[in-house]
């Protein structure tokens, strides 16, 4: 008879826990919405009159079920609509914790040929982060633990719909606010009104905050050459942390370009969508922070991978957040396996209903800090009655 090791690979698979071959019996995409009080925040891409959110939740034939966020892409109905056809079929009958199987059979049937590109990128990041949550629950593991890491803990800063254009005292008024509440040491604000109305707004915040307060600008494209060449100069001297989407996705050779001429580091990827996309961004040294989006580029899965290759770039990983604690989770989960991750976009610190009444997770943040949430799956709890509350309002979010 042959003396089984412990180390014979055929041994410890006897030993594995493995959850019994579950299945997908319900896959469903919910748009919520409410809309914002007052004006809104005004930035590079309009005024916010609103917020949209789409929820995808997968449920498997032992009762478990997964949430997980897709960004509204300004038509949140139509991204929910993606997920409740095509997706769903896809994904029925799958068994739920083959990730990366059930991935690659949406890239193939719905991304690699024909199909709608970055829509369907959007879709499956909501079913991709469901996955990762129904496993990790299933396995009574956080996310993270399934991606090899422990819970970490790491800088924030106040971003999102905040810190619009306003007057400069007001825009210090409403972050000295935030850093009371919050202990934020680094904040975003938001560029592309006019270079000099933008330059004295990070003068005020600079001299109001002290030199050890980290200030990113994001610009949301809405400048050209002449308006950043302008505004470049002052980004330097008050000692800017980074300048974001300065330009359009698609414009690669500006954006290297102005990573030569800038001694501000530049940040992009929110709007780039997969690893395809990504690598054409990093190879041509476009930018210095890495900006992907779990509920834009693919989800879980494909941020990882993003990670990865900022990693082998050398470069700095600060992901991009969007709207609810689903997909604040998710990042947190992703930068804990990730040895560049560099600061966490507190998008969710104003107009954040829909975590607040019914999408709860343990991310305060605290000094300044927040930590990744040490519970199975993403580690936030889901009340679907309180969704009803928050009827999907279609249509674009940004109003002129
Ligand atoms: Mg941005």
């Amino acid at each position: 008879m042959t003396e089984v090791s412990v180390s014979d690979p055929g041994a410890s698979a006897s030993r594995l826990v493995t959850p019994a071959a579950l299945k997908i019996v319900d896959v469903r995409a919910r748009t919520i919405s409410h809309r914002l009080d007052g004006q809104g925040v005004r930035f590079g891409i309009g005024r916010a009159i609103k917020r949209d959110a789409v929820i995808v939740r997968v449920e498997a034939d032992n009762g478990l079920v997964g949430f997980g966020e897709a960004h509204h892409a300004l038509s949140p109905t139509t991204v929910a609509e993606l997920v409740n056809t095509s997706l769903r079929e896809i994904a029925l009958g799958c068994d739920p914790t083959l990730i990366e199987d059930l991935w690659h059979r949406v890239y193939r049937y719905q991304i690699r040929s024909h199909g709608m590109g970055e829509g369907v990128y959007i879709a499956l990041s909501g079913l991709d982060m469901a996955l990762w949550d129904l496993t990790g629950k299933a396995l009574g593991l956080p996310v993270c633990r399934l991606l090899g890491a422990a819970p970490k803990r790491f800088p924030a800063y106040a971003g999102g719909i905040t810190l619009g254009y306003q007057e400069p005292s007001a825009l210090s008024d409403e972050l000295a606010g935030y850093v009371q509440r919050f202990g934020f040491k680094a904040a975003k604000l938001r560029l592309g009104d006019t270079a000099e109305r933008d330059i004295a707004r990070v003068r005020r915040i600079r001299e109001d905050f002290g030199p050890d307060f980290a200030i990113m600008v994001d610009v949301n494209t809405a400048y050209d050459w002449v308006d950043l060449l302008r505004l470049l100069p002052a980004l330097e001297e008050l000692d800017v942390a980074w300048l974001e989407e300065p330009f359009p996705r698609r414009e690669l050779d500006a954006l290297a370009e102005l990573r030569r001429r800038s001694k501000v580091p530049i940040a992009a990827g929110e709007n780039h969508y997969g690893r395809d996309d990504m690598r054409e961004l990093l190879g041509r040294r476009c930018i210095d922070v890495v900006q992907g989006d779990a509920s834009k580029t693919g989800g879980i899965s494909e941020l990882k991978k993003i990670s990865d290759l900022a990693t082998l770039h050398r470069l700095r990983f600060a992901p991009h957040t969007s709207h609810t604690n689903l997909n604040y989770a998710a990042t947190l989960h992703v930068m804990s396996a990730s040895p560049v991750a560099y600061f966490f976009e507190a998008a969710g610190i104003r107009d954040n209903s829909f975590s607040e009444a019914a999408i709860t997770a343990p991310l305060g943040i605290r000094d300044g800090y927040v930590e990744t949430p040490d519970l199975p799956g993403l580690g936030v709890a889901v009340d679907e009655a309180a969704l009803d509350g928050f009827a999907a309002l279609p249509g674009a979010q940004n109003a002129g």
